[in-house]
């Protein structure tokens, strides 16, 4: 079954490192903007999905009741399996009881909560609206809630940061006993404040050699703790993987609704447009349609499949393009099977452990 994902492109405030498209906007513009997406689920009535994501932006920078009608018309809408796994992604201080509430009781089974620090320092360098308070309150409150499906994302090479801070993050972030942790490395994107402010010389990120301290620090410390890492950034506690973006790294199929947001069916890859304007003038295509070649359609199964820890079978890629994984990308596996960054084990082809602080190299020789 496909998963469904809603993109919703508002913010309370722009934070220094972010070059998504996402913008504060008032609450009419929002409102105009749900109108618009209601119109858009209209025209794919009746599809099923067996997991939902609504993620931004902030979606829970809507209006509780704004909120509501985005869930309610996915109900409306869709045919969404009684076991989905349905996400909401949160800013920690858009977190109220009325709307975890309102969430939990409309069928929400799990959040997303923006954390990525709990050091105030740091967060205040992201220029995050939140701070560690508001963190740890906005995951209690969601327990008290009921929700039973947390997943906190976390940062690391941030601003200020240090070998000591990020130990005190992971150390505070366990304590709260979320259910799944994604941990990435902050990325400097062009035309943001912060990379403005590391270009004029008045902050110093880390260097590489403490940004991969850092993460060797995240995966031997979460794997002690109970946390599985089954994919390159992401750790789940008793089982509580994240259904949705297993999807991607198999790539398997999605219909993505909203500003920006693609589509991956068929062997087809649509995009939205990027113009708010145009998106709320009911032009929600841009034209854009990638027909992937079969070709494209095995390296990018590898590529992806080699982000998570288990590996790519090497029978379901023979299931889906009828061809044996050896005869696709023979020097490839060769050439990594030899140095020991590829482990060929129970079926599986997989990065072994060294080999993950260098895995973009080496998924993209995967490219054909
Ligand atoms: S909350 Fe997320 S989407 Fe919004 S500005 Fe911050 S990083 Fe960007």
């Amino acid at each position: 079954m496909k998963g469904l994902y809603i993109h919703i492109p508002f913010c309370l405030k722009k934070c220094a490192y972010c070059d998504f498209n996402s913008a504060v906007a008032p609450d009419s513009k929002k409102e105009e903007y749900v109108n618009a997406l209601i119109c858009e689920m209209s025209e794919y009535k009746g599809a099923e999905f067996d997991t939902v994501y609504i993620g931004g932006g902030t979606p829970t920078a809507l209006e509780t009741e704004l909120l509501a009608k985005v869930i309610e018309n996915i109900g409306v809408n869709f045919s969404v399996s009684p076991d989905a796994e349905f996400t909401v992604e949160m800013n920690p201080k858009t977190a109220d009881f009325k709307k975890l509430d309102m969430m939990y009781k409309m069928g929400v089974n799990r959040l997303s909560i923006g954390v990525q620090s709990f050091c105030d320092d740091e967060l205040c360098a992201l220029g995050r609206i939140h701070n560690c308070k508001d963190a740890k309150d906005a995951i209690a409150l969601a327990r008290e809630v009921g929700f039973e499906n947390i997943s906190i994302d976390l940062m690391s090479a941030i601003p200020h940061q240090t070998m000591e801070s990020f130990k005190e993050t992971l150390d505070t972030a366990i304590l709260q006993n979320p259910d799944h942790i994604s941990c990435y490395s902050l990325i400097l994107e062009e035309e943001t404040p912060l990379f403005d402010s590391v270009n004029a010389g008045e902050i110093t990120l880390c260097d590489e050699e403490t940004e991969r301290e850092m993460y060797e620090y995240a995966v031997e410390t979460l794997e002690k703790n109970g946390y599985m890492q089954y994919e390159i950034s992401n750790f789940a506690k008793n089982g509580k993987v994240s259904r949705h973006n297993l999807k991607y790294w198999n790539l398997e199929e999605y219909i993505g609704l909203g500003l920006s947001a693609h589509s991956f069916a068929g062997g087809v890859r649509l995009a939205n447009t990027d113009d708010i304007a145009e998106y709320n003038r009911h032009n929600f295509r841009n034209g854009e349609k990638e027909v992937l070649t079969k070709k494209e359609m095995m390296s990018e199964f590898m590529f992806l499949g080699l982000r998570k820890t288990e590996g790519v079978s090497k029978s379901v890629f023979f299931e889906k393009f009828g061809r044996n994984i050896y005869d696709i990308f023979p020097k490839s596996l060769e050439k990594f099977l030899k140095t020991g960054f590829l482990i060929d084990e129970n079926g599986k082809v997989r990065l072994s452990h060294s080999a993950v602080i260098v895995s973009n190299q080496i998924m993209c020789e995967f490219l054909l």
